[in-house]
């Protein structure tokens, strides 16, 4: 058996593999770039070592440092875990010539499907059936267009070393035939230093159905049945599941059989993917669907099929490292519920998936597990305060849930994508809802086009219905407070006559600045005006960041975080941003030592002795607060002049209000 791995990645993926290292004893090594030294893989591993500067072509790809810290720590063996060097063969085979395991398949097998035009040929010679395209060494352009007519259009032009969906154009007509194909070219080029492409049919309402396979050192190869994956953006992946819905058992097998023929024709070793495109036009069928490529690695959607078979494919892949053999025969192997994964990204979604940035000042994640399974499971390499920065996959988390049935399954995945709150940056998490909640992918009709196709009702910017920005309003002024019981001051607020008067705030949100008005009505108790709508709720508690109210005699809740001027609500499985004026963000830090001066507890303004424009010297006496009958001196922070006074000798003020505001300081 193994005793300590290195694993030569980051994130989710470098966790995932860490945390079944540790329940099998194995001790872990990480390895981590400057912008990773405190990142939770680093702090999960028990021990890591720094192998250079933030860029993956430094750090992350950079082989040689990884083997020599491999050896410095005494690994005795490396999961590359998938993307980086994952399926690079001349890694393997240094990682080898160092005396050290490589937790994947031979050099061997890589290769043979690294390319995929080499990959399609092989495959054919193999008996599995493959997209009809041409695929071979010709790249004359007038030969491609040329092959293109006689396959058919629509066509798929993809660089022959192509992934992640880079490197790929569809093309509807021959008119369009030339430009698309140097379009494929020079992505090829600039992404995998490789401008070959392979033509092949394009399957019209295709669905990529993908086969998980095993193989051990010792001959054998199961597979571990199938997974739906057309959830896609770009021809990425965004939801998966498994098993695929609506294929039946002989299509199953089928896929089962082509996938172990297609792993035993390269000598497979350890978990692989076989990756299929199905023509969904009528349903799955034994004919229907042919080899797109082999990914010879863990795939970042294997928790789904965990969740079906009960098994640890980390720890299945630790013993077959080992030498072991698989402990299992294919007839042993049986299919149990249904699982779906979500990719919650840092993205922006209606700008095109573009990837975002930013620190998770907030991340809440439903209830459930970590790295193992469970009806709800979470695979997250990060935390909160971590931060998503620009040199990596701006993954947050995995998000992956298992229930006995599809529906069960997909009602799990509604409820825990709306438990899912992340604020600091933007995400795809409304997206993710609202295709959980898409009325073809229940039903299970799903092809590759949907995300596409229904783009307009996957993303709306429709406004939150109104108790939202009343209730940010409240924030913002500081009256987020249920009442508290037995405390005759809280009692008292709200009752008395200056109860009517109201507070005034702004909101932004969207770049579009609201005014809100909030009335007092009674202890924890507010009718709030916002842009004209009227809204009267009242608070009942508040527990972290949830808060509970009562709405037209309906008791609920959401979820509300201030982080310095920002409001971020999470509300019926959508995030709202606003943006607070600046007077009011001072407020929220309490900050005194700076222009404003805001209230430090709940209280009644007694006396008032400046004015906008008054000259006052550090430590003058500016309001007199009384609360809990007695008188509180409240002095300037420093010398200045008093740009604005918010209130009026009698006002009832909430802690954290601003009372008053000094001019800003000459730079
Ligand atoms: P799958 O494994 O299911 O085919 P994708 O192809 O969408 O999933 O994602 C794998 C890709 O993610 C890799 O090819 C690579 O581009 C990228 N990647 C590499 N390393 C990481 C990492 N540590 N975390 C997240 N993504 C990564
Ligand atoms: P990558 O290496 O980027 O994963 P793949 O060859 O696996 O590339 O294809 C990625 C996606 O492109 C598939 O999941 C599918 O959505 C689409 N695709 C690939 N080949 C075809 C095809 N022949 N017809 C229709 N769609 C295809
Ligand atoms: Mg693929």
């Amino acid at each position: 058996m193994l005793r300590k791995i290195l694993i030569a990645n980051r994130g989710e993926i470098a966790c995932r593999v860490i945390a079944t290292a540790k329940k099998l004893g194995i001790r872990t090594v990480a390895v981590y770039s400057d912008a990773d030294a405190g990142a939770r893989h680093v702090a999960m591993a028990d021990e890591a070592v720094h192998i250079g500067p933030p860029p993956v072509s430094e750090s992350y790809l950079d082989g040689v440092k990884i083997i020599e810290a491999a050896l410095d720590t005494g690994a005795d063996s490396i999961h590359p875990g998938y993307g980086f060097l994952s399926e690079n063969p001349d890694f393997v085979e240094a990682v080898e010539l160092a005396g050290i395991t490589f937790v994947g398949p031979p050099a061997k097998a890589i290769r043979a499907m690294g390319l995929k035009d080499a990959a399609k040929s092989l495959m054919e010679k193999a008996g599995v059936p493959v997209v009809p395209g041409y695929h071979g060494e010709n790249q004359n352009a007038d030969f491609l267009a040329g092959e293109a007519d006689a396959i058919g259009y629509p066509v798929l032009i993809k660089a022959r070393a192509g992934g992640g969906g880079k490197g790929m154009r569809l093309v509807e007509k021959a008119k369009d035939f030339k430009s698309a194909l140097e379009g494929a070219q020079r992505e090829g080029k600039a992404s995998f230093g490789d401008p070959a492409v392979l033509i092949e049919k394009y399957v019209t309402q295709p669905r990529h159905v993908e086969v998980q396979v095993f193989a051990d050192a010792h001959g054998n190869v199961v597979h571990l049945f199938e997974r739906d994956c057309s959830l896609q953006r770009r021809h990425q992946k965004v939801i998966e599941e498994a098993p695929a819905p609506g294929i039946t058992a002989e299509v199953r097998a089928a896929m089962g059989r082509a996938a172990v023929e297609a792993a035993r024709a390269i000598g497979y070793v350890g978990a692989g993917t076989v990756e299929f495109i199905a023509d969904g036009s009528k349903g799955l069928r034994p004919d229907g669907f042919w080899f797109m490529e082999m990914n010879t690695r863990l795939q970042v959607e294997h928790p789904v099929s965990e969740a079906i078979t009960g098994l640890d494919f980390v720890k299945l892949q630790l013993h077959v490292a080992s030498g072991e053999e698989l402990p299992f025969r294919q007839e042993d192997l049986g299919i149990s519920g249904h699982a779906f994964e979500a990719r919650v990204y840092a993205e922006d979604v209606p700008k095109g998936f573009l990837p975002a940035t930013g620190t998770l000042e907030h991340l809440r994640f439903p209830e459930g597990v970590e790295f193992a399974r469970g009806p709800v499971r979470i695979d997250s390499g990060v935390r909160a305060g971590d931060e998503i920065s620009p040199y990596y996959d701006p993954m947050i988390a995995k998000l992956i849930v298992h229930g006995p049935s599809r529906a069960a399954a997909l009602n799990l995945l509604q409820t825990a994508l709306a438990e899912c709150h992340v604020a600091g940056s933007v995400t795809n998490l409304d997206f993710l809802g609202a295709l959980a909640a898409h009325e073809g992918f229940a039903r299970g009709d799903v092809d590759t086009g949907l995300i596409a196709r229904d783009m307009d009702i996957l993303v709306t910017d429709a406004a939150p219905p109104p108790e939202v920005p009343a209730l940010v309003a409240l924030s913002s002024l500081g009256l987020l407070t249920p009442p508290q019981g037995d405390d005759p001051w809280d009692r008292l607020t709200g009752w008395r006559h200056w109860s009517a008067a109201r507070q005034y705030t702004t909101l932004e949100r969207d770049g579009t600045s609201v005014e809100a008005a909030v009335t007092v009505l009674g202890p924890g108790q507010y009718g709030i005006e916002v842009d004209g709508t009227a809204t009267e709720l009242s608070i009942l508690s508040r527990n972290g960041s949830r808060v509970d109210y009562v709405l037209e005699g309906h008791k609920t809740s959401l979820h509300l975080v201030r982080t310095g001027a920002r409001v971020t609500v999470f509300q019926a499985g959508r995030t709202h941003d606003y943006l607070l004026p600046d007077r009011l963000a001072r407020a929220d830090e309490g900050d005194a030592g700076g222009d404003a001066l805001a209230a430090p507890m709940p209280g009644l303004v007694k006396a008032l002795s400046a004015k906008a424009g008054d000259k006052v010297e550090k430590g003058a006496a500016l309001i007199v607060l009384e609360a809990m009958k007695m008188e509180h001196t409240l002095t300037a922070s420093r010398d200045g002049v008093v740009e604005e006074v918010f209130v009026a000798e009698g006002d009832q003020v909430t802690d954290g209000t601003v009372l008053l505001k000094l001019e800003a300081e000459d730079g």
